[in-house]
């Protein structure tokens, strides 16, 4: 992946100010929604169109002592992308935008006037991360801010969370120097004792654009362990392929994703309150 673009999240700098949540917010123009106080600092409670990024306060405890484990949690740009796979009015595609250095970000992107709002790709997302909007008409996630990065401009040249992080959490640049990074950190950390050290992100679901280095397993960071795009889709993607723009319409093809998703489905419908 020579020449691609990722952010590196180092969970072990984060300190969990949320400057990032509020800098994604401001760059975007994204709407701050009403939060109640329901016994954690981690608000709002899900992403949706207004809050494409916010940070999971995850509690570990051991010899009863409890231990933060934050996380950044946002799309994850999957290289091998289960809501693209999905999608039948192809409304969510991969995106590649030339950079100025000659490297490339790649994205995954929805047009708004081509989604159907059938929340497929928000079913299928082994990080559970698009809902369609029926307030904004439209499914709303990371965009790597390719608006800021593309302009190349000195001070916009990095994603505005990444540029708001004080710490050196977040740190953006060619893949393969974020995954060299990451590793020699993870090398160090587990000089330093922490066994369970690792990288997250370079190989899981054929590589995400988004890099992490962490101290425990992927679900303590409410992470999936093994995330994997659910059989139903790819036999989806094999039966629709040769019937083109038909078959994405077609019922017969609807019916049987909505047979493999639905269980997943009725879980999620609980989970989330999508926005108005
Ligand atoms: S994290 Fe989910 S929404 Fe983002 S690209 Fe991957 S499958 Fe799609
Ligand atoms: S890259 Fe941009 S859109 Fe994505 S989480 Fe960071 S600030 Fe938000
Ligand atoms: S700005 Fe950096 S340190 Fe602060 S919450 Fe975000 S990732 Fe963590």
């Amino acid at each position: 992946m020579a020449n691609e673009k990722a952010i590196l999240v180092d969970e072990t700098k984060c300190t969990a100010c949320r400057a990032c949540q509020v800098a994604c917010k401001q760059w975007n123009q994204n709407e701050g929604v009403e939060t109640i106080n329901w016994g954690s600092y981690e608000n709002p409670p899900t992403l949706g169109s207004e809050t494409w990024m916010r940070i999971l306060f995850n509690e570990k405890y051991e010899n009863s002592k409890m231990q933060w484990l934050f996380t950044k949690q946002q799309c994850m740009q999957c290289t091998d992308a289960a809501c693209v796979d999905v999608c039948p009015s192809n409304a969510t595609t991969y995106q590649e935008t030339k950079l100025a250095d000659g490297s490339v970000l790649k994205t995954v992107v929805t047009d708004p006037n081509k989604c159907i709002g059938c929340n497929y790709c928000r079913v299928a997302c082994p990080f559970d991360v698009p809902g369609y909007s029926q307030k904004k008409k439209g499914i709303y996630r990371c965009t790597m801010c390719t608006d800021r990065v593309a302009n190349d401009v000195n001070k916009y040249s990095v994603p505005a969370c990444v540029k708001a992080c004080a710490p050196g959490c977040l740190v953006f640049g060619d893949r393969d120097e974020m995954i060299a990074r990451a590793e020699e950190r993870v090398a160090e950390l587990k000089q330093g004792g922490q066994a369970k050290a690792r990288v997250y992100g370079k190989d899981e679901v054929s590589g995400l654009m988004y890099i992490y280095v962490l101290v425990d397993e992927p679900e303590a960071y409410g992470l999936p362990n093994d995330p994997s795009i659910p059989l139903g889709v790819k036999a989806w993607k094999a039966l629709t392929k040769p019937w083109g723009a038909f078959a994405a319409g077609g019922l017969v093809i609807a019916l049987v994703v909505n047979g493999v998703i639905n269980a997943r489905n009725r879980g999620l419908e609980e989970q989330y309150k999508l926005e108005e």
